[in-house]
């Protein structure tokens, strides 16, 4: 219940900031999306909800879908995949090439774009329709289906030369073993992911939660695999403002250019705020707000 207030009063609060910023622009799909939106859930590990707003409203998750990708390949190869993959920051754009030529091929982690075309590549090799296990994984852990949003993931196709680039560089340096156009297809697929708030902070529960999904009790990932993606998204997760989301915030955080960011307190509770003008930086301007003022009102952090 206290909660409940909480956010409450956090949507009172980020009123003003609410449709500042601009909409993502480089498709259709997300230009078109009303800027004046908010929503705000988060999911206890003992399963108790609150929301306010719009927190039940389907949004394009972009590249929080990166999460469950990164999820999913741990789940089919667990460490294997750090041969494909680092884990450090990168400090440049998340779609930047000029990182990779520097380092032969290998992206620096699995949340810029790089790295999330390598996982994508891994689910190809490791299960008979990436697409449909990825689907199979998130409406798991919701218990109930979820589907992509197939205009938006076509959009991302047509737009997407430089994620193909990025695709092409990393095959001609050996690390991607599928063709280019079978692994963007399943990365492009997993940004067009459409899920609401709600959905959003019950789905990343096992995060918080040791690797278990409080809602249907399944195990999703080892306690230390959940600690280490709680680790790449503080360091890795809000693009190249991740110092300052740890600064101002001081939780693991990832969020994507649809304007939804996610967010674990662990051992309490994942958190997803969605506002879909984006500030500088690339992340949602009322959504980084209302994080920062949720995590000091509750008081948590993970530092
Ligand atoms: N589909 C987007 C791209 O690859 C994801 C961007 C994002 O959310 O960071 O360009």
């Amino acid at each position: 219940m206290k909660h409940q207030r909480l956010l409450e009063q956090i949507h009172q609060q980020v009123g003003e900031l609410i449709g500042q910023g601009e909409v993502a622009s480089y498709i259709p799909a997300l230009a078109r999306v009303d800027p004046d939106q908010f929503g705000f859930a988060l999911c206890g590990v003992d399963g108790s909800e609150a929301s306010v707003g719009s927190a039940d409203t389907p949004f394009s998750i972009q590249s929080v879908s990166k999460v469950f990708s990164l999820s999913l390949a741990l789940q089919l190869i667990g460490e294997q995949l750090w041969e494909r993959i680092g884990r450090e920051p990168s400090g440049d754009p998340f779609n930047s090439l000029v990182q990779l030529e520097h380092e032969h091929g290998k992206p620096r982690n699995p949340f810029i774009n790089a790295g999330a075309i390598a996982v994508a590549d891994r689910l190809v090799s490791h299960c008979v329709d990436a697409k449909r296990s990825l689907l199979e994984m998130v409406s798991g852990l919701l218990d109930s289906p979820v589907d992509y949003d197939y205009e938006v993931a076509a959009s991302e196709a047509a737009h997407g030369s430089r994620n193909a680039a990025t695709a092409h560089f990393m095959r001609s340096f050996g690390n991607l073993d599928n063709p280019v156009e079978v692994v963007l297809d399943v990365y492009f697929h997993q940004c067009a992911l459409t899920l609401s708030c709600r959905q959003m902070a019950r789905a990343c529960a096992y995060l918080a939660n040791g690797g278990v999904n409080p809602g249907t009790g399944g195990r999703v990932l080892t306690e230390r695999q959940v600690r280490r993606i709680n680790a790449l998204m503080l360091t890795c997760g809000t693009y190249d403002v991740a110092g300052e989301f740890a600064f101002m915030i001081g939780l693991p955080c990832k969020s994507g250019v649809g304007g939804g960011i996610i967010a674990t307190v662990p051992e309490q509770m994942s958190l997803c705020v969605w506002s879909p003008a984006l500030g500088p930086s690339g992340n949602s301007l009322a959504g980084t707000k209302a994080l920062e003022l949720f995590a000091a009102e509750a008081g948590v952090s993970v530092f």
